[in-house]
């Protein structure tokens, strides 16, 4: 992910919308909404930037700030919640420091906040269309200011949290089987005992399972023949991999195959006969 300062450009938005605000005009409060609306964008990527060691890098083509804050939220159920950092010292291992210090509370953007604004300023920033237009809804100007208002006093808060992008949880990490990059996995309450985990950088399907307190990973690979005869070697294939014209070489005999798709005839499950009495 590139090195983009988010939460500053997020705060030259708030800036500039305040400014516009400030001009009590119809027009600049549109300019104002869209002001607003680029300033809950950054701070939703701001937030992906904390979990980039954990997200698909197919994550980076969404630009919708709920589909975004959605996928967080799946990684993390606690993405957007206001959360108090302290620290302290642990007298015993194991168990919590007697005194802990408070480093400050991080207030990011909620997903019920997000959704509650972000589309409603959508409607302003589009002409009214010829039925909005015959039924007098051009958009309550008033309204939106009143939005606006609010939308500005939520982002402050956020914006002035004295520790932000803090993401503490339990984590397996292992190397990826394909492209060798660490994968970092946050264990929730919903993993059962083994479930899936995809490579951030690759996309490899890797299956966790877990064994008392440690996790062991494997990789979700089919193994698939050689077709050089009289080879009895194969090789390993990542399920994105088996597709139709898909060249590779055995690891045994060093020949190449390709994969293809066949028909062949199956028989028709036999139906049961109908019990009589
Ligand atoms: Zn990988
Ligand atoms: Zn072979």
């Amino acid at each position: 992910m590139p090195s983009i300062n988010f939460r500053h450009e997020g705060r030259e938005c708030v800036s500039r919308a305040k400014v516009l605000l400030a001009q009590s005009d119809d027009h600049a409060l549109r300019y104002a909404a869209l002001e607003l609306r680029m300033a809950m964008e950054a701070l939703i990527y701001d937030r992906m930037s904390a979990y980039k060691a954990e997200v698909p890098k197919s994550i980076y083509e969404t630009w919708q700030p709920k589909q975004v804050l959605k996928r967080l939220l799946e990684i993390d159920p606690h993405a957007d919640a206001v959360a108090t950092i302290s620290i302290g010292v642990e007298d015993t291992p194991g168990l919590p420091a007697k005194e802990m210090t408070v480093l400050g509370t991080d207030t990011p953007l909620s997903f019920k906040n997000l959704k509650s604004y972000y589309d409603a300023f959508g409607s302003y920033l589009h002409k009214p269309t010829i039925k909005q237009l015959e039924a007098g809804n051009s958009g309550d100007m008033a309204r939106l200011r009143q939005r606006c208002d609010e939308v500005v006093a939520i982002l402050d808060v956020v914006l002035a949290s004295a520790v932000h992008n803090s993401t503490m949880g339990n984590f397996s990490t292992c190397a990826c089987f394909r492209c060798g990059k660490d994968i970092k996995r946050r264990i929730t309450k919903a993993d059962g005992d083994t479930f899936p985990v995809t490579c951030p950088e690759c996309e490899a399907l890797h299956i966790v399972e877990r064994q008392g307190d440690q996790y062991l990973w494997k990789a979700d690979t089919k193994v698939v023949p050689c077709a050089n005869s009289p080879c009895d070697g194969g090789l390993h294939l990542w399920p994105d991999e088996i597709v139709s014209g898909q060249y590779f070489e055995c690891e045994k005999c060093k020949q190449g195959n390709v994969l293809a798709l066949s028909v062949r005839p199956v028989e028709l499950p036999k139906e049961e006969p109908a019990e009589t009495t």
